[in-house]
Formats: C-alpha cells, sequence, structure tokens
C-alpha cells in the first residue's frame, strides 16, 4: 500500500475545480486520508520545492529540452534554468490558499500521476487532469514569466511522497478508516 502527496494548487482552488479534481482520484479507489486547505507561505513552499541540486537539474533540463523542441536555444544552463523555476514557483505556490491532500491505495503514487498527466498541459492527454482543465504551455509560462499553471502537484516516486507528507502533514492529521468498498478492492480470490 502507498501512500502520495497532492496538492490543488492555487489556480485549481480559485478556478473552483477542487470538487472536480478530487471527485477524480477518489472515484478510482484510492482512499483520501489526509486533507487540508492551506495559505502556504515562503516557508513551507521552499521545503516542498526543495534546494536539491539534481532536482533543479531535472526541472531544469526539462526546460531545456522543451525549449529545444521549440527552435529555441536557451542561455542558461539546466541548474541555472532550475532556480530560476524555482524561484517562480515560491510565488505560485504562496499566491493564494491551495488544498493538501494524501490518498493512499495500490500503487497511489503512479496512478495519481497517471490522472494528473504530464507537466505541460499542451501535451497532456485528454481524460488526465492537466489535459481537460487547462490550455497553458511552457511557451506561455516563459512569456509571461510565471510558472505552468496546471493545477496539480502530484509526488513523483515513493520516497519523494514520504518525504513532501510530512512538510504538510503531522502524524494526527494523518487518519486511519476502512472505506466501504475496501474489502472488495482487496479481496482475495481464493476460497475460503
Ligand atoms: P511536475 O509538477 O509535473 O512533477 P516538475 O517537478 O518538473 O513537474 O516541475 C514542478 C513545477 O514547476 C511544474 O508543475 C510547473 O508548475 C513548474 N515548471 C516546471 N518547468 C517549468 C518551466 N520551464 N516553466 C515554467 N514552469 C515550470
Amino acid at each position: 500500500m502507498e501512500r502520495t502527496l497532492v496538492l490543488i494548487k492555487p489556480d485549481g482552488v480559485q478556478r473552483g475545480l477542487v470538487g472536480e479534481i478530487i471527485k477524480r482520484f477518489e472515484n478510482t479507489g484510492l482512499k483520501i486520508v489526509g486533507m487540508k486547505m492551506v495559505y502556504a507561505d515562503e516557508k513551507r513552499a521552499s521545503k516542498h520545492y526543495t534546494d536539491d541540486e539534481s532536482w533543479l537539474k531535472s526541472v531544469g533540463e526539462k526546460t531545456l529540452k522543451s525549449a529545444e523542441k521549440r527552435g529555441i536555444k536557451m542561455d542558461r544552463t539546466a541548474l541555472e534554468q532550475g532556480k530560476w523555476i524555482r524561484e517562480l514557483l515560491m510565488s505560485y505556490l504562496t499566491m493564494s490558499p491551495l488544498v493538501a491532500l494524501v490518498l493512499e491505495g495500490n500503487e497511489a503514487v503512479g496512478k495519481v500521476r497517471l490522472i494528473t498527466g504530464p507537466t505541460n498541459p499542451q501535451e497532456a492527454p485528454p481524460g488526465t487532469i492537466r489535459g481537460d482543465f487547462s490550455v497553458d504551455s511552457y511557451q506561455l509560462g516563459d512569456q509571461l514569466e510565471r510558472p505552468i499553471q496546471n493545477l496539480i502537484h502530484a509526488s513523483e516516486n515513493p520516497k519523494e511522497a514520504e518525504r513532501e507528507i510530512k512538510v504538510w502533514f503531522n502524524k494526527e492529521e494523518l487518519h486511519f478508516f476502512k472505506r466501504v468498498d475496501e474489502d472488495l478492492i482487496y479481496r482475495k480470490g481464493k476460497k475460503e
């Protein structure tokens, strides 16, 4: 059983998509074990989007590749680009309240990423949250000098999920209970 962190980012909350987004995750059988509305400050945002060099590089590299695809050669290194994006992310995450969720279930991390869709909404297929509810793109983000407003954050892997959950929730805020469909979802096939 895995747990993962989802943030419905400020644009998702401002657009009134909280219910729609939660519904999509909940419908799969994933269980909400933590949920709250938070007005994040800089400190919390910087704990979430860490100053970790390999993460900064990977975010930067994705951006450079996307620019290359559009025929644009950027004069920054991946690390410089990553640092720039992190700065932008700080003000995006703190601009208005967000909704933080912890979801639990079979292979929850990967399933949530799949439902969320890729970083760039213009490349996100219909049926995904980013594909269905956002027209944003790397290009628009660059042009307006802000991060891509893609509605959701979803942990990338189980290790990250564990770290990120601790940034937003303490132990008492994570709950143990049974969904009524759990016996069916995790039913054993063998006859008693
Ligand atoms: P994801 O959220 O899909 O896991 P990343 O971890 O790579 O994506 O990036 C974190 C967030 O930073 C993205 O969701 C997006 O809001 C923003 N972002 C990433 N790359 C860029 C970029 N090149 N320009 C603007 N915003 C970006």
